[in-house]
């Protein structure tokens, strides 16, 4: 049985915890040789570790970058390129959310700055270093594999809807995600290289159960969610592989969400 992404090579950003965890785990169960990123070089490299034991059929390996720093996304996406030959799949998926993100009269400025360099111009810079990449793709069509790839920019169902429980650098970077990526998308379509964000509901992932620290904080949000719950890491990889495989060969510029409902809810369930 072949894989959805047999033969592909995809780099993940953020592969330490979470979505991109899960993602690679998922990547490689399909066939992939996976480079997993993360600023936690100790999390991607257990990640990669798990997959090689797993996936023996598959090469797995973890780098450090910072993706707020052009020189790291660069060289992450040099290092997948050296040791794999190519670079099909590029999952922008690295994210932060800061303690100290408020509404407009609360927020600092470097915390502005902070979520931006991360959570915004790291995409940028992801899609920047992987478009290259992916336009020097050699052709193999014994293996099925052609110049273009496809590319996935983590966003979230904030940049669709408001919350009155405020984190504005957040929702302004996501936002600008999802606007990067449609344009991003309709530049690079005649390339061959699809761009498409992913945009997740609330999930039990470190990065929101660490800011949602009391029960009264959970419920605030749980309320809101049409199936009652927040969704799990894995239950985005699955949507991520989708983005990732040529499943989606006719979807670019897509804003995918994958959110229990959430964004169509006006009145929830009892
Ligand atoms: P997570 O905290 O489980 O994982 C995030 C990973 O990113 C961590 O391993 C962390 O070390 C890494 N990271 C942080 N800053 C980095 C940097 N500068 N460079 C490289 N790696 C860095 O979080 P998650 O929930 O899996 O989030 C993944 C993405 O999904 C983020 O972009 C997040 O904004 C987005 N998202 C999450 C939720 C949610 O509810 N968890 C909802 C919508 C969108």
């Amino acid at each position: 049985m072949t894989g959805r992404l047999q033969h592909k090579v995809a780099l993940i950003t953020g592969a330490g915890s979470g979505i991109g965890l899960e993602s690679a785990i998922l990547f490689a169960q399909e066939g992939a040789n996976v480079l997993l990123v993360d600023i936690n070089l100790e999390a991607a490299q257990k990640g990669a570790e798990l997959i090689s034991k797993r996936y023996p059929n598959v090469k797995a390996i973890a780098t450090k970058a910072d993706v707020g720093k052009e020189v790291d996304v660069k060289a992450a996406v040099e290092k997948a390129v050296q040791v794999f030959g190519r670079l099909d799949v590029m999952f922008n998926n690295a994210g932060i959310m800061h303690p100290a993100d408020d509404n407009a009269l609360n927020t600092e400025e470097r915390i502005w700055d902070l979520t931006m360099q991360i959570n915004l111009k790291g995409v940028w810079w992801g899609c920047k270093y992987a478009i290259l990449a992916m336009r020097e793709n050699p052709t193999d069509e014994f293996k099925g594999l052609h110049t273009g790839g496809s590319i996935i920019n983590t966003a979230s169902f904030v940049a669709i809807m408001g919350a009155a429980t405020p984190q504005l650098a957040y929702t302004a970077s996501k936002g600008g995600v999802l606007a990067m990526t449609r344009e991003l998308a309709m530049v690079h379509a005649r390339e061959g290289i699809r761009i498409n964000s992913l945009c997740p509901g609330p999930l039990k992932t470190p990065l929101l159960m660490d800011f949602l620290n009391t029960a009264e904080k959970k419920e605030r949000r749980l309320t809101h969610l049409p199936m009652g719950r927040f969704g799990e890491a894995v239950e985005l990889a699955k949507a991520a592989l989708f983005l990732a495989s040529d499943d989606s060969s006719y979807m670019t510029g897509t804003d995918f969400k994958v959110d229990g409902g959430l964004t169509s809810a006006y009145v929830t369930p009892l």
